[in-house]
């Protein structure tokens, strides 16, 4: 079969949905040249528009508009579902991730006969369970493998893995691939937990300001090796998984294969945006989500001053995502199953780190 590749991106304007739209549509990309189509609520951003994506705008959540919208994409061979919503508890979630993931897999198998494969991300938290049970369970210890038994929580994950189990019995040669980040290194001023984007956005406050550039997390945090994923590492690989007969129907890591201490990256932010002072501050705790709770106007002034993107402090600054992620101690995983299978990309997490900043600031969301 010479069938050419049609991708759907689920969450094209995500933080690696931007990054998959951008590597799909690449000329030298594995199994290109691909068509691609990219899926979102709102209208498209600019910063998404350089991609050639056919973007439809389609709520997920609401199986009228997914038949209206994706029903006719008849031609899709491959699905990189990218997305998530955040709802207060994680029952919430499970019901309406699992039941987004399924509008979007019941539309595209009822009428996409090509359809052969599907790739979903989920993360590190299928190995220590939901955000609002840390520290209340008992989860599995790092360096986590792919191969550790399911946390016994309730984890939107699991549900959409099942539902994915359940959907590639349902047509015959339809493959899947799962992949599961550490935090996040990438762009998206439109994704839910941008770790980088926030940071930025805390920094150009302090220096606005002329304060200290406090980190706000543990010592802990501070000091430990940590790991992350980047954005476009995590897109590579799931075009690997998508084209590597090695790669299909298992499930694989995905982190930059360094470590690295958030006070090392601390003084890179520092510089980055010419504040000299800056460190961990011994005895009181911060926490991002009250220090920045009522910034919304010097936000604004800084949008202002600098002819930045229009944007509202709460749309760039995800502070609670930033709250867990500096609170928490060595969440390492271990990437030999991907290199044993034959994936072997990796990123420098410094590089990862400045280059996702200067792309931060090139786009004009931060100064
Ligand atoms: P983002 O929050 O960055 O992006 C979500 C995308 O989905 C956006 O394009 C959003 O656009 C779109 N979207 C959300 N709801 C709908 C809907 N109802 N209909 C259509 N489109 C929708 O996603 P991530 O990449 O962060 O998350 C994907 C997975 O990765 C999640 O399971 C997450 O837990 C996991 N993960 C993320 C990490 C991170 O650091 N970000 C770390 C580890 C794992 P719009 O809002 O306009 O609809």
């Amino acid at each position: 079969q010479n069938l050419q590749n049609v991708a759907l991106i689920i969450g094209v304007t995500g933080i690696v949905g931007n990054s998959l739209a951008e590597i799909l549509s690449l000329q030298n990309t594995p199994g290109g040249p691909w068509k691609v189509y990219g899926v979102a609520r709102r209208n498209r951003p600019a910063w998404n528009t350089n991609h050639p994506v056919h973007y439809v705008q389609c709520d997920i959540s609401n199986p009228n508009d997914v038949a209206l919208k994706l029903s006719p994409l008849t031609d899709v061979t491959h699905i990189f579902y990218v997305s998530w919503t955040s709802k207060s508890t994680e029952a919430q979630n499970i019901e309406v991730n699992g039941s987004m993931f399924r509008n979007v897999l019941n539309a595209l198998i009822s009428n996409a006969p090509n359809l052969r494969h599907v790739s979903l991300q989920t993360g590190v938290k299928h190995y220590v369970g939901p955000f609002e049970l840390f520290g209340k369970i008992k989860a599995n210890e790092p360096p986590f493998t792919e191969d550790l038994p399911r946390v016994n929580a309730p984890n939107f994950y699991y549900t959409q893995e099942d539902i994915l189990f359940e959907m590639a019995q349902k047509k015959e040669g339809l493959t899947w691939f799962i992949n599961r980040p550490q935090v996040i290194f990438g762009f998206s001023p439109y994704s839910l937990m941008n770790l980088i984007g926030t940071l930025c956005v805390y920094a150009a406050i302090c220096k606005h300001e002329g304060v200290l550039l406090r980190f706000p997390g543990t010592k802990a945090a501070w000091e430990c090796y940590s790991a992350a994923s980047d954005a476009n590492l995590i897109a590579d690989q799931h075009v690997w998984g998508a084209v590597d007969a090695r790669a299909r129907n298992e499930a694989f890591n995905v982190s930059n294969g360094d470590v690295f201490r958030w006070k090392h990256l601390w003084k890179v932010l520092a510089e980055k945006f010419g504040i000299e002072e800056y460190g961990f501050v011994e005895g009181s705790s911060l926490r991002l989500s009250d220090l920045m709770k009522d910034k919304g106007g010097v936000w604004d002034e800084i949008v202002k001053k600098n002819n930045l993107q229009a944007t509202k402090l709460e749309d760039v600054g995800d502070w609670w995502f930033a709250d867990i992620i500096l609170g928490m101690e060595a969440v390492l995983d271990n990437m030999n199953k991907a290199k044993e299978h034959g994936f072997l990309g990796f990123r420098d997490s410094k590089k990862s780190f400045i280059n996702w900043i200067e792309r931060t600031k090139a786009y004009k969301i931060v100064p």
